[in-house]
């Protein structure tokens, strides 16, 4: 079958592509999605009475393009609310305001005090000399030079190895922009002197559908988009540069344009070009908690010794998903391809440890094979030529996966958008 444009992945990215090209009247396309559902990351499983995320999808909207795109275009303006954000970090047995570096005022004195010493002797140094601004390589550094050692050995550095699973001097810091919010020197001591209004942070706020889970999005998407004869549940296995050609388990297609959306390493390995891209897989666990007398929508969790990074409580994204009940995301992280193993019962213990006398019963236990993206040094050297060489070859990578990035949802809808605008001029009729 020829088709001008073939998109893999029916996910968010995919999907809103699609929605995209639909909209300039193009028809000429199909998605492929080997799973039998569309919405990738996006989706709601219901499990027995449960209803829940594959893990927490908070939807932090920062563009206004975004922003009325999923409010007005697709009328979800009655559907979505705004949930504020009621988050930790867990702390020497105590529960610490997120972000740590408002919270000192918080911790004990040995902490206070190491944490300002450190601050103000990089703040003096950086005024001498700028070259440790100039030279910073990983994000060791970047951390040292932006919130001194101590902020950066409590809770930067070990938070960050444990999510990334990746060492702190190995790891670029290229990522962190409106993720990691930057402090200075006034604000420091003011939060150490006295608790203060900790509403920076890129999630402070976050949409979340008042009635459903995430689903409502791609499902919403899918639906106004009416994509029901463009995606195809066959699983992609092989593509051919020089034919043009997408392999099927069903069939071959012909295209013009392919559009990816899968991850990236596993892209390249089915076109046979050799890379070492790293990732992580995130193992959840969903466990109802009775008698959880603690409030809050995530904690994060930087200790070596506590198997979870983080874990976030579905009530407070919608109270009514699950009647009202405790149903918790617990979060382990290790490097592709080797998944956590940690036994059931020692994250049932260790939640027993961190919340009293609570009540656990495990709902579910999953993997989410491609987590996170490794900022190491073979992406930084070669993703952009990569990038540049299946574009030469009519082959855009787009999305979280596809591009091999840190993104959300919000991004992965403006790459969706921004694809079909960047290839219209080949496709639509002007
Ligand atoms: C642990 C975690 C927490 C997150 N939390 C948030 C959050 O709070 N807020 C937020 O905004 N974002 C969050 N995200 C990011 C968000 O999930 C992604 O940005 C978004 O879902 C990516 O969509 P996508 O379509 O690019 O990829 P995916 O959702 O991965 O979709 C890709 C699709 O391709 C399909 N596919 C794969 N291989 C093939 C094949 N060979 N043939 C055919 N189809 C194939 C898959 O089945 C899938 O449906 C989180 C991600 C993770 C991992």
């Amino acid at each position: 079958m020829d088709k001008k444009v073939i998109i893999i992945g029916a996910g968010l990215t995919g999907l809103t592509t699609a929605y995209f090209l639909k909209k300039n009247k193009f028809n000429n396309f199909i998605l492929f999605e080997k799973e039998g559902k569309i919405g990738g990351y996006c989706k709601t499983i219901k499990k027995n009475e449960y209803k829940y995320d594959m893990t927490g999808h908070a939807l932090h909207l920062k563009t206004e393009e975004i922003k009325y795109f999923l409010l007005e275009e697709l009328s979800l303006k009655n559907e979505l609310k705004l949930v504020g954000r009621e988050s930790y970090i867990y702390f020497k047995n105590k529960f610490v305001p997120y972000p740590f570096q408002l919270s000192l005022y918080y911790l004990d004195y040995e902490d206070k005090y190491y944490i300002l010493k450190e601050y103000i002797n990089t703040y003096c140094s950086k005024i001498k000399d700028t070259t440790n601004i100039k030279n910073i390589k990983n994000f060791k550094d970047y951390c040292y030079a932006f919130f001194g050692k101590g902020i950066s050995d409590l809770f930067m550095i070990p938070y960050n190895e444990k999510i990334w699973s990746y060492p702190a001097e190995k790891l670029g810091f290229e990522w962190m922009g409106r993720f990691v919010p930057k402090i200075d020197l006034g604000k420091i001591i003011e939060a150490t002197l006295k608790p203060i209004k900790n509403d920076i942070g890129y999630n402070s706020q976050f949409y979340y559908p008042k009635n459903t889970g995430i689903e409502i999005i791609p499902e919403t998407i899918y639906r106004k988009a009416q994509l029901g004869n463009n995606v195809f549940y066959e699983e992609v296995i092989k593509v051919d540069l020089n034919l043009k050609k997408v392999y099927t388990d069903k069939s071959e297609y012909k295209y013009n344009i392919l559009i990816n959306t899968l991850p990236l390493n596993r892209f390249l390995d089915m076109i046979q070009y050799s890379h070492e891209l790293k990732s992580t897989i995130t193992r959840v666990l969903i466990v109802e908690i009775e008698n959880l007398k603690k409030e809050f929508s995530w904690i994060y969790f930087p200790q070596k010794n506590i198997p979870f990074y983080r874990i976030g409580n579905f009530k407070k994204f919608n109270s009514k998903l699950n009647n009202e009940k405790d149903l918790l995301y617990v979060e382990i992280s290790s490097l592709y391809p080797m998944p956590n193993n940690t036994s059931k019962n020692e994250i049932v213990n260790e939640l027993k440890k961190i919340f009293g006398n609570v009540k656990v019963n495990i709902v579910d236990d999953f993997i989410m094979e491609n987590s996170y993206v490794v900022y190491e040094s073979w992406r930084k050297q070669n993703l952009d030529n990569v990038l540049k060489f299946l574009e030469k070859n009519s082959i855009y990578s787009i999305g979280r996966y596809g591009a091999w990035k840190y993104d959300s949802m919000e991004g992965a809808m403006l790459d969706g958008k921004k694809i079909v605008s960047q290839i219209s001029n080949n496709l639509f009729e002007k």
